[in-house]
Parts: structure tokens; C-alpha cells; sequence
């Protein structure tokens, strides 16, 4: 086959598959990736090699190629890849791929082969993720930003009219917070506000959500939940932070003896849609009316929203 020249030096896999699904043609990105050589492959099932390959949508689509001489795309973001191979690209396993697959007719136009192009995407999807990280996360504690925390908000809210679930929120915001940044400046209470950020993440679960709603205040999205466990949520982180001390300390990086420790403390706010609270504008309006109050009755406190 003159053309193996031109396929073999492509920046691309390229296969060619009988109609038992043999193995006809292994290019050298193929090898060179797999680790399997044209010569050991070609005559044998793809399957014998790759039994991972063969999903559902796999076998529908290489279905439709010889039958109905169909071109099939199977995009990364819906498959990841077809191939399993190992790709070091730090937020994926394994090599994301680009696949088409088509019909290879003979002259009297019957159908022999079908072929699959793949291509090697993981940089483009990685700088995609990249991408999308940077829209929905506050730069500095990797919480999610207001922005996104608006629209999950909306989400829920839709989800609770639909099927009558409960929705609490919690509002909270550090205590003197303006006293700590003048006391120890400005880079230790970054670093407050990203040891917050993490102690009030491991409080909850995973369908919780937590976003940064403005500089030193941050909400919590708690799907399924009543107020009283929300409550409970909300005790908890405070416990957390108020009992942290000793971790809000950090040693000076130019001058590794000297450390600096704060004692932190929030105050938090907590709502639930009910009849008196049926908008996002009003679930978020209680949230911030109880943190109010919390602070107003002393900080370093968790108050409920009043149902008034
Ligand atoms: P309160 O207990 O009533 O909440 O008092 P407070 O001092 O925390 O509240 P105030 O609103 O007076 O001050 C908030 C401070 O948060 C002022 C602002 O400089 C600081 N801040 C906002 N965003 C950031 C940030 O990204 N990094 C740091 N270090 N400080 C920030
Ligand atoms: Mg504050
Ligand atoms: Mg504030």
C-alpha cells in the first residue's frame, strides 16, 4: 500500500477494520501509542486487544458505517476517548480523543472497510477546563464566584419548585475582618480567607456548594436540606474556624522563625425556602437579614432567618 508513506508519518491514529471488526491497518501513531505493533495486531479482532472499546455507542455507530455508509464523529467532551492510552497531562488519565469514523467502498460502491481517524485533543480540552475553572472559581480560594454561585442558585430554586425539596442557604462573613488586615496586613488575611474557604468546605457534603459572594463574605448552597440540619452545617464550620486558631497561624516566608496567629472568628446566617421565602432574591434577603443580626447580637454566632 503506497499510501502507508502519507499514514504513517500523519499526527493522527488511523485504523482500518474489516466487516468481522479484524484489524486491517495499524498506523505508527497507533503503535507508537499503544505500544503494539502493526505486524502483532493486524489480522486480529480489535476486540482480542481492546475489549474496552467496545461500549454501546461504539457498536451502534461502526453498525451504521457498514450499513448505511454513515460517518460518525464521537466528540472528547461527550466520550473522553475511544483508545485507552496513558497521557501525561495533569488534570487527565488518560489521552483525550477526537474520533471519526466512515466507509471505505469498493469500485462496484459495496461497502469493505470502515476506517477511524483519532485524534489527540487532551491540550485542547485541558486549556477548555482550564477555561471554564477560571469563569466559575474565585482566583484566590478556588471556591466558586458569584457569578456561578447566582446561577446554581437558580438551578436549585427551579429543582425545589419541581419536586417540593427542601433549599437552605448560608450567609457568613468574617468577623473584624478589616481589624485583622490592618493588624497583620493584607497577604495574611488572603491566607484567612483561603483557611476559611477549606475548613468550610470539608463541613459539607458533596452536593453542597460553597462561592465567595464578596470580598470577606461567602454562601453556601445546601440542596436537600432543611434549616435545622442547615443549622447544624452552619455550627459546625463555625465550631471549625472559631477552634482553628493555631492553624491560622503562618511562618513569614522571609524570615522562617517569625509567625503570625489571629484568632478568626465568623458569623453566619441561614435560610430555607417556605411560602415567605419563595424567590432566590428572598432566600438570600433572610440569609442576610440573620446574618445581620448575628453580628449585631455579638458575632463568633449562628442565627436563623425570623419567619417575619
Ligand atoms: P464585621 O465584623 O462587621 O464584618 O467587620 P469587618 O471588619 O469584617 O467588615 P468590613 O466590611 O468593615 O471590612 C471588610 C474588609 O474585608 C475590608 C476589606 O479590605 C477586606 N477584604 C475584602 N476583600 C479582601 C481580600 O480579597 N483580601 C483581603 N486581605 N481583604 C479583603
Ligand atoms: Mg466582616
Ligand atoms: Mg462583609
Amino acid at each position: 500500500m503506497i499510501y502507508r508513506q502519507v499514514f504513517d508519518v500523519i499526527n493522527a491514529g488511523l485504523v482500518i477494520l474489516d466487516k468481522d471488526l479484524r484489524v486491517c491497518y495499524w498506523n505508527r501513531w497507533m503503535t507508537k501509542h499503544s505500544g503494539i505493533d502493526c505486524g502483532d495486531i493486524v489480522g486480529s479482532q480489535l476486540r482480542d486487544f481492546f475489549p474496552d472499546v467496545y461500549t454501546k455507542y461504539f457498536d451502534r455507530s461502526i453498525k451504521s458505517v457498514f450499513k448505511f455508509g454513515n460517518f460518525v464523529f464521537m466528540s472528547q467532551k461527550l466520550h473522553k476517548y475511544l483508545f485507552k492510552f496513558p497521557k501525561n497531562v495533569s488534570c487527565f488519565q488518560s489521552m483525550q480523543q477526537s474520533v471519526t469514523m466512515g466507509p471505505i467502498r469498493e469500485r462496484d460502491n459495496a461497502i469493505s472497510h470502515a476506517f477511524i481517524v483519532i485524534q489527540d485533543v487532551t491540550e485542547i480540552a485541558a486549556y477548555d477546563r482550564k477555561i471554564r475553572e477560571i469563569n466559575i472559581k474565585d482566583g484566590l480560594t478556588g471556591v466558586y464566584n458569584r457569578r456561578y454561585f447566582e446561577s446554581r442558585l437558580k438551578d436549585e430554586f427551579d429543582r425545589h419548585k419541581r419536586y417540593c425539596h427542601p433549599l437552605s442557604l448560608i450567609m457568613f462573613d468574617i468577623d473584624h475582618f478589616k481589624s485583622i488586615n490592618d493588624t497583620y496586613g493584607h497577604q495574611y488575611g488572603d491566607f484567612v480567607l483561603k483557611k476559611i474557604s477549606s475548613t468550610a468546605i470539608e463541613m459539607l457534603r458533596v452536593n453542597d456548594m460553597l462561592a465567595r459572594y464578596g470580598g470577606e463574605e461567602f454562601c453556601c448552597i445546601l440542596p436537600e436540606t432543611t434549616i435545622s440540619s442547615a443549622m447544624m452545617v452552619a455550627e459546625r464550620i463555625r465550631k471549625n474556624v472559631e477552634t482553628q486558631d493555631n492553624n491560622f497561624t503562618t511562618i513569614d516566608a522571609s524570615a522562617t522563625t517569625t509567625t503570625t496567629s489571629a484568632k478568626v472568628t465568623i458569623s453566619l446566617g441561614v435560610s430555607e425556602l417556605c411560602e415567605i421565602t419563595n424567590t432566590c432574591e428572598h432566600l438570600l434577603k433572610k440569609a442576610d437579614d440573620a446574618l445581620y443580626t448575628a453580628k449585631r447580637e455579638g458575632r463568633n454566632r449562628v442565627v436563623s432567618m425570623s419567619l417575619f
